[in-house]
């Protein structure tokens, strides 16, 4: 009898799992459940190159539809896994069948959040998750059309670059004091804002959504303060959810996601978890930490492959993320807390800079770039050695990162 390994979700950390165990050779059977009935994809050209019609459909597939077959990967796609029973190691599938598994790996992704805002129904009314979603958004940015976009994240942001790339009228309302403010603080979020007002983006800040009027259909935006926009679609962009649904029935242990070890296992015996459902025990930060972003998904795929192969090596590659926005390209690493002091480094004016977030020790806690490519890897290592900097020398674009790294001061 060969051993029956099972991926739930179709995302890029379940398809790259699969891709490792066989790379790693494991033999038995292989399932993909993927609740989508499409080739497992990887989702950010969704609001940049594929909803800008700049970038095919396969373009975003982790690999062509050969592949399952050349591997012997079974992929059930179209069908979610309803239940699972992690004492008889069963699985039910939406369409009746059950699967035993010897291991599991659960990567179900997450899902967007839908604040109680009224009228949040109405036709005209998108979130941005899927392929499907990204087809639906395409149809709705029409030259001269105007979208509303609520919550200036990173997914309100692309998504209004990209409506505003298409010829739209594009108003983007933020509740807090500029966009990406949680993530990046009041400067850099400031420097988000102005890069879409630039663009012929209308910026509302500081203002909450009362409610989405219309008809059936979105007619118009009304915001806390009075003012109406009208519009003729609406994306809301307020963040996403992990997709616990799953693993919270099975009985797993749940707290803003499944919780997992360095190892990426549960608390049920042979159940791992990955992507951004997993809320995974950091060693770096001795602590745990769940990631939203492609490269977590697309490196905690093949680790927990390799777990789920009993070859156990501890997941701890620091946190990661790009954003691309009209002609701004972005790259962040690390992790940094609202009061870390922030040190910019080069011309914001410009575009061309780097941000750098230090603790009360002055060591580099995170850092970003616009525009300044090959040099997050150097970041990387400023972060990794863990020494306190010199603040002008950090500040001065004379003085290498790579320098800093090296020679502490
Ligand atoms: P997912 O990609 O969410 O895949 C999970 C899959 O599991 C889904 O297809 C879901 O349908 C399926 N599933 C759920 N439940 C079941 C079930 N019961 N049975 C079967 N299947 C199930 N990150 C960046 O770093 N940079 C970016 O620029 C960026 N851009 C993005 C743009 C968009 C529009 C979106 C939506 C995300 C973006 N991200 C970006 C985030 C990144 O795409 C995610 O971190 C990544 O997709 C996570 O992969 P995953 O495999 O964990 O989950």
């Amino acid at each position: 009898m060969t051993d029956t390994f099972v991926i739930v979700g179709g995302g890029l950390a379940g398809a790259k799992a699969a891709e490792t165990l066989r790379e790693e050779g494991f033999a038995g059977r292989l399932v993909l459940i993927a609740a989508e009935d499409e080739l497992p994809y990887e989702r950010p050209p969704l609001s940049k190159g594929y909803l800008l019609g700049s970038a095919p459909r396969e373009e975003a597939q982790v690999h062509p539809r050969e592949f399952y077959g050349e591997h012997d990967i079974e992929l059930l796609a179209g069908v979610a896994a309803t239940a699972v029973d992690v004492v008889e190691h069963r699985l039910a599938l939406a369409d009746g069948r059950s699967v035993t598994y010897d291991r599991l790996l659960i990567a179900t992704g997450a899902v967007p959040r839908r604040p109680p805002i009224p009228g949040i129904d109405l036709d005209g009314v998108h979130t941005l998750r899927t392929l499907a979603d990204s087809d639906a958004l395409r149809a709705a940015f029409q030259p001269g059309g105007s979208v509303a976009v609520i919550g200036a994240g990173w997914i309100g942001c692309e998504v209004a670059a990209a409506a505003r790339t298409h010829g739209a009228d594009v108003v983007l309302v933020e509740r807090a004091a500029t966009p990406l403010h949680a993530v990046l603080g009041p400067e850099l979020g400031g420097w988000f804002g102005d890069l879409h007002a630039a663009h012929g983006v209308r910026v509302l800040t500081g203002v909450a959504v009362e409610r989405i009027a219309g008809a059936g259909r979105v007619e118009a935006v009304r915001l806390g303060g009075g003012d109406t926009i009208e519009c003729d679609a609406v994306v809301v962009g307020v963040g996403v959810a992990p997709d616990t649904t799953l693993a919270a029935a099975a009985g797993l242990q749940i707290d803003d996601g499944i919780v997992v070890d360095e190892h990426l296992r549960t608390s049920a015996p042979d159940v791992f978890a990955a992507g951004d459902v997993a809320n995974a025990f950091h060693p770096y930060y001795g602590r745990h930490v769940r990631v939203e972003h492609w490269a977590n998904a697309l490196n905690q795929g093949p680790v927990a492959a390799r777990s789920m192969l009993g070859r156990d090596e501890p997941y701890d590659r620091l946190p990661y993320f790009f954003t691309d926005q009209y002609d701004a390209g972005m790259e962040y690493t690390g992790l940094h807390d609202p009061h870390d002091t922030l040190i910019l480094r080069g011309a914001p004016a410009d575009a061309a800079f780097h941000a750098l977030w230090l603790d009360a020790e002055r060591r580099v806690t995170a850092g970003m770039h616009i525009n300044q490519w090959d040099t997050i890897e150097s970041v990387e290592r400023l972060i990794r050695a863990g020494a306190p900097v010199d603040l002008e020398r950090l500040a001065d674009t004379d003085t290498e990162l790579d320098a800093l790294a090296r020679a502490p001061s």
